[in-house]
């Protein structure tokens, strides 16, 4: 509909790697659209696809939580002992657009690139961890070492002593310890975690190993969340857009989403979304605590996650506040999440801590002006607003707290309704950004280098 437009980055062919061409495997817990509970699918996902085109021999290693109808057996019957069981591993595999996939049909946390140094095996094989949560270790009593199935002198490399676990088995520990390089999904995480607060008990072995480690900001997969080819806006009601046609195309998208969770269709009412994990990182409590000011002023509310019971719970109750003001989704629908990012004016994110975050990234794509705590990759990614330059990308708060988020909140809402062209200039602003994977898989490009050589 829109062919006068200029080419804009996801229409670009991407850069080629030059002599630096790998072989690049990925290892990771989940790959999107195969597996997903959170960012690292998306992400896992989207940097193969952009490491391939450049050049590079991409395979990724994921495990096989279900069938997947274009993985195929291929016939390999590894034992291994898992949890201190013997067990049989099986691998099936697919070849999807230039990217090989294997999927390890039995837990895979056993394939540490160090479990193949003593054979000689992978000899010149150099690793790069990449910390996506660093919350999530893989702790356990140092018993557990036994299950890992490692020559003896491993141990000390995944003990680790922290006063809350004290001395314990610690697979991350391990993980910092013997890789090449390291990476976090953003610079301002990559500071966080050596910091006591950030390291979740890992800071000391961070600061350790300081040299090895930078920030990278995830891109985001611009063919999977684009308002222009979105699939999930392909309906009668909601319609694709761009940057042209915002102006028509976003409020239809609004409209849309107020028929179909029921609320009233009204235009000129400032939307609000979350979407998320329902944890404590995602300052879901912070948003409950909010909610009080929120239902007295004239806006709407819709927030989608799934999580911890007692968050899903003040979900669930939601609506009782004010059935025209609220609603509550719990569940997780990758539709409903592309539909409030379309539909929502604005995109809340208290996050506690944020790795990177690509909620943020997404609604900024969409013309969704994000409201964030300025944290990890939320600092680095969305700039305050400031009226007098008429610069930024939305709105920040210094600390985790519902008094902060409010009046954040409060000035957001005010620029919505009363500066119309500065609102549509946050949005512009947003919508222009290059936020694809091209820029960030070249940085990685340049760390899989570094380890290469051993620099
Ligand atoms: P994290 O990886 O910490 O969960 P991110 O912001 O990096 O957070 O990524 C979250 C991803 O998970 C996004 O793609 C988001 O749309 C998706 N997501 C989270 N919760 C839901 C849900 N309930 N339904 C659909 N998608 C969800």
């Amino acid at each position: 509909s829109d062919t006068n437009e200029p080419a804009r980055d996801e229409e670009k062919p991407p850069p080629l790697a030059g002599p630096n061409v790998m072989n690049v495997i990925l290892v990771a817990a989940e790959c999107a659209p195969f597996s997903k509970t959170g960012g690292l699918g998306d992400v896992a996902d989207a940097l193969l696809k952009a490491l391939a085109p450049r050049g590079h021999r991409v395979m990724v290693v994921v495990p096989r939580y279900a069938e997947y109808e274009e993985a195929k057996d291929v016939g390999v019957r590894k034992r291994y002992k898992v949890d201190g069981q013997d067990m049989e591993v099986m691998y099936f595999h697919a070849y999807i657009d230039g990217v090989d996939f294997v999927f390890i049909d039995s837990p895979v946390f056993r394939h540490l690139s160090v479990c193949y140094g003593d054979h000689g095996l992978m000899k010149y094989t150099r690793s790069v961890l990449v910390i996506h949560n660093i919350a999530h270790q893989g702790r356990g009593p140092v018993d557990d070492f036994s299950y890992v199935d490692l020559p003896g002198h491993y141990l000390d490399s995944f003990k680790l002593y922290d006063p809350v676990g004290g001395e314990h088995f610690n697979i991350f520990a391990a993980g910092l310890k013997a890789a090449d390089r390291v990476l976090t999904v953003s610079h301002g995480y990559s500071w966080e975690v050596k910091t006591l607060e950030g390291g979740w008990g890992l800071h000391n072995i961070i600061s350790e190993n300081d040299w090895k480690f930078r920030g990278i900001v995830n891109g985001i997969d611009t063919k999977e969340w684009n308002p222009k080819s979105d699939i999930h806006l392909h309906s009668d009601d909601y319609t694709n857009y761009s940057l042209e046609t915002l102006h028509i195309g976003k409020p239809q998208c609004k409209a849309a989403l107020q028929r179909e969770l029921g609320l009233p269709v009204r235009p000129d009412v400032p939307l609000i979304g979350f979407i998320g994990r329902l944890d404590h990182q995602k300052g879901v409590d912070l948003i409950a605590e909010a909610v009080p000011w929120m239902m007295s002023q004239d806006v709407q509310l819709v927030m989608l996650g799934t999580g911890r019971p007692d968050l899903e719970e003040v979900l669930r109750r939601m609506e009782h506040h004010d059935r025209d003001k609220a609603r509550g989704w719990v569940g997780f629908s990758v539709r409903t999440a592309h539909r409030i990012t379309a539909g929502a004016d604005v995109l809340l994110m208290p996050s506690r801590f944020e790795p990177c975050g690509l909620n943020q990234l997404y609604a900024m794509k969409y013309g969704t002006v994000p409201v964030v705590h300025a944290v990890g990759g939320l600092r680095d990614t969305v700039q305050q607003f400031d009226p007098y330059s008429e610069t930024g990308l939305g709105w920040t708060f210094d600390s985790a707290e519902a008094g902060k988020l409010i009046h954040a909140l409060g000035n957001c809402l005010l620029t919505y309704r009363e500066y119309k062209e500065s609102w549509e200039g946050l949005q512009r602003r947003g919508m222009t950004q290059d936020l694809s994977w091209d820029n960030a898989a070249e940085k990685y490009e340049e760390v899989l280098v570094a380890a290469k050589y051993h620099w």
